[in-house]
């Protein structure tokens, strides 16, 4: 039978309940799905610590010794589980949180074990959390040396599913394999690329047989993980250059001119120009725009996307531009209808909260063509929402929308519409390429003449009152203030708590000035409301959750201060930096955490202090966090799920999977060739359940 129709709960040992947690944490159901979980990092088992050697800043080590005895702790959620553990140099306290009755019958007082865990120091003493502990004969059976640790899940844990018990599953699965796995590459592509066959490379990344053999394991699988992506992506793109047409803007016409001579406020910057010169060659050649267009906040994006609309216009289409939310809709209605003043253009607006009857009314002009553009959120996509000849989608902070969404807006039209996606979000390169192989990017690396870089300044809670005190001044000179709060969706209610606090002890430290407060659990209309209210300059504090990340555009604000900031990424806090710093003034960025942070935690605010350069911190972002992780891959819903590769670190075999993908598509793009069977039979697989790949195709 083949590994991936075998069901891994029918192995000894594992049985229905722990094959539901397997399912529900790890996505893991068959055989071929446990042994692609690979370990996240390796361990030499052969080594045994002395407690009088370890340290809090040890990784995963091991100790031998006995627990001496065991003592509750705490009450109600503080309550707790520790124990002494010794050997004949010193030692050190164990502690757990659950499963505190079962610990004591497990691990018995004066057994010798072999401990396996993480030194931390908590108060003054070292301790270790939920060790793993093995009595030696159990250990020992054949494995020593270089051994692999795998991420488990809290609720992994509570089942008995540490790292050693997915380490026995593995072990089981591979003694049951009555012949090597299957290659998975053609026999071209391991010569061209001096891979290792599979079955050793994935029986050496469970249980290397040496440093060596570890590294021709990884290899190979970054290769064929990497190798896949890319032939997928490239199979999409030339479909679409061989299939999908695209409308022509040929002409610069009255729209565009006039705009450009009477309506244009300032001189565009060199970055816009260059921008507006590749998104008129990509609307000239026959082919659909797919462009991703990069710029750091505040750098004039909007001002490329309306220039683009104009030439849809020009050219007898109509245009749309689409915003994540209400707020930002509304603002980019306001200033486009403003700086379209006298032109001719007929706009239209349409989020979720336009009235019905409003509806209505936009509904049959935007299909008999007499609206030009339509600006809006998601309501746009709704299949009620038919346009005359739709040329241009506008997609601004592509972050927040959806590859679906994406595909959504191609069906618009016969001919898809141009697409032109927008994001402050700056996409590291490598990056870029692997996730939007299919995108032409533009960057527009330069901001406007005469801004003054944000000054982040790094505060401890404690230095509050300090902090107050400069804030003033900024409020007496005149100036805005934002302070925003974290909120994440699984602590809402605490967080809004957090966040109804900090309104009044705002509203207390600073009687004298007018506070607001929008959070995204407020009704648009009140939310809109209550950011009009900041906007005027009717109150001179807003209190806010990232609501306002995106878009929103106050020059008179002056002052950021994010409250927690170690509890956001590093992406968001620089997309909320982005909110100052819009007018003349300089501008402050106030990050507040508490004293104890992490290293991690540390490097990401540093950074952030150091530099105001969005594609850098993109670009640390990515090593802090790993790509998996990064603010918009994950948000976008781009089933991007690498399990081995690192694209920060393999950018070099990221280069050869990339051009073996493109040989095998020159030679056969659709796949068809005898040959080409096996890979085409495995891109399906990988494909099944994901959003991506062929959803374009579709
Ligand atoms: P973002 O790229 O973050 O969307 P916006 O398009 O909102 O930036 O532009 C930020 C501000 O810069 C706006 O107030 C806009 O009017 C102004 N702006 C845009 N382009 C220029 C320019 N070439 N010269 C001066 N100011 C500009
Ligand atoms: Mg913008």
């Amino acid at each position: 039978m083949e590994l991936s129709q075998q069901n891994i709960m029918y192995l000894p040992g594992v049985g229905p309940k722990k094959a539901e947690v397997l399912k529900k944490e790890i996505e893991v159901v068959s055989w071929e799905d446990m042994l692609y979980y690979f370990p996240y990092k390796y361990i030499d088992r052969s080594k045994i610590f002395k407690i009088r050697e370890i340290d809090g800043e040890m990784p995963y080590i091991q100790l031998k010794g006995k627990i001496r005895n065991y003592e509750f702790l705490g009450e109600g959620s503080g309550r707790r589980l520790t124990a002494t553990f010794y050997d004949d140099t010193g030692s050190i306290e164990l502690v757990w949180f659950r499963m505190l009755k079962q610990i004591p019958d497990l691990y018995k007082v004066g057994t010798e074990y072999i401990l396996f865990g993480k030194p931390t120091v908590f108060g003054h003493r070292l301790n270790v959390a939920h060790p793993e502990l093995e009595t030696e004969n159990k250990f020992y059976e054949g494995e020593v040396g270089v051994q692999g640790q795998y991420n488990t899940t809290e609720r992994m844990k509570n089942a008995f599913l540490h790292s050693r018990a997915l380490q026995k599953i593995i072990t089981q699965i591979l003694g049951n394999l009555k012949t090597p796995l299957p290659e998975t590459l053609n026999p071209d592509i391991i010569e061209k690329s001096h891979v290792i066959p599979l079955d050793d490379a994935i029986r050496n990344i469970h249980f290397p047989k040496s440093p060596d053999m570890l590294r021709k394991a990884e290899y190979r699988l970054k290769l064929e993980e990497l190798f896949y992506l890319q032939l997928n992506i490239l199979r999409v793109t030339k479909y679409r250059e061989k299939r999908l047409g695209g409308f022509l803007f040929t002409k610069v016409g009255d729209y565009f001119n006039n705009f450009y001579h009477l309506n244009l406020p300032f001189a565009l910057t060199n970055a816009q120009k260059k921008v507006v010169r590749e998104i008129r060659q990509d609307t000239n050649s026959g082919r659909q725009m797919n462009r991703l267009l990069q710029g750091d906040v505040g750098s004039g994006k909007t001002l490329v996307a309306l220039l683009s609309v104009l030439l849809a216009l020009d050219n007898g289409f109509q245009g749309a531009i689409m915003a994540p939310t209400e707020i930002l809709a509304t603002q980019h209605y306001e200033t486009i209808t403003g700086l379209l003043a006298g032109l001719g253009i007929e706009t239209a607006l349409l989020t979720g909260s336009t009235k019905k009857k409003e509806r209505a009314k936009i509904l049959p002009k935007l299909k008999n063509g007499e609206i030009h553009l339509l600006i809006g959120t998601h309501a746009l996509l709704e299949d009620t929402v038919e346009f005359q000849n739709l040329g241009l989608v506008v997609v601004d902070e592509q972050h927040r929308f959806g590859v679906a969404q994406r595909a959504k807006l191609w069906k618009k039209n016969n001919v898809p519409p141009h697409i032109l996606v927008m994001t402050a979000t700056p996409i590291p390169r490598t990056l870029a390429m692997t996730v939007y192989g299919d995108l032409d990017v533009s960057v527009i690396d330069e901001l406007p003449p005469g801004r003054k870089p944000v000054k982040t300044i790094h505060y401890y809670d404690k230095k509050r009152g300090n902090l107050y005190a400069s804030v003033r001044k900024q409020l007496q000179a005149g100036r805005q203030v934002y302070i925003v709060y974290p909120l994440i969706e699984e602590s809402e209610k605490m967080d809004l708590k957090n966040l109804q606090e900090g309104f009044e002890s705002t509203q207390a430290v600073f009687p004298e000035y007018k506070v607001c407060m929008v959070h995204g659990k407020m009704k648009p209309a009140e939310k809109d409301a209550e950011m009009q209210k900041f906007v005027s300059g009717e109150t001179q504090i807003m209190v806010a959750t990232t609501v306002i990340e995106v878009g929103v555009n106050v020059p008179n604000a002056s002052v950021m201060i994010i409250e927690n900031a170690e509890r956001f990424g590093l992406a968001q806090l620089h997309q909320l930096r982005g909110r100052v710093g819009r007018g003349a003034d300089q501008s402050f960025c106030i990050l507040l955490t508490r004293y104890e942070l992490s290293e991690n935690t540390r490097r990401r605010l540093a950074i952030l202090t150091e530099t105001n350069d969005g594609f850098l911190i993109a670009e640390e972002d990515l090593k802090l966090r790993g790509p998996g992780d990064i603010d918009g891959t994950q948000q976008s819903g781009i089933a991007f799920n690498l399990k081995i590769a690192n694209l920060s670190h393999d950018g070099q075999i990221l280069n050869l999977a990339r051009d073996l993908a493109q040989e095998v598509l020159d030679d056969d793009p659709m796949l068809e060739k005898p040959q080409n069977a096996l890979l085409k039979q495995q891109l399906g697989k990988l494909n099944t359940g994901h959003q991506m790949g062929w959803f374009m195709i579709s």
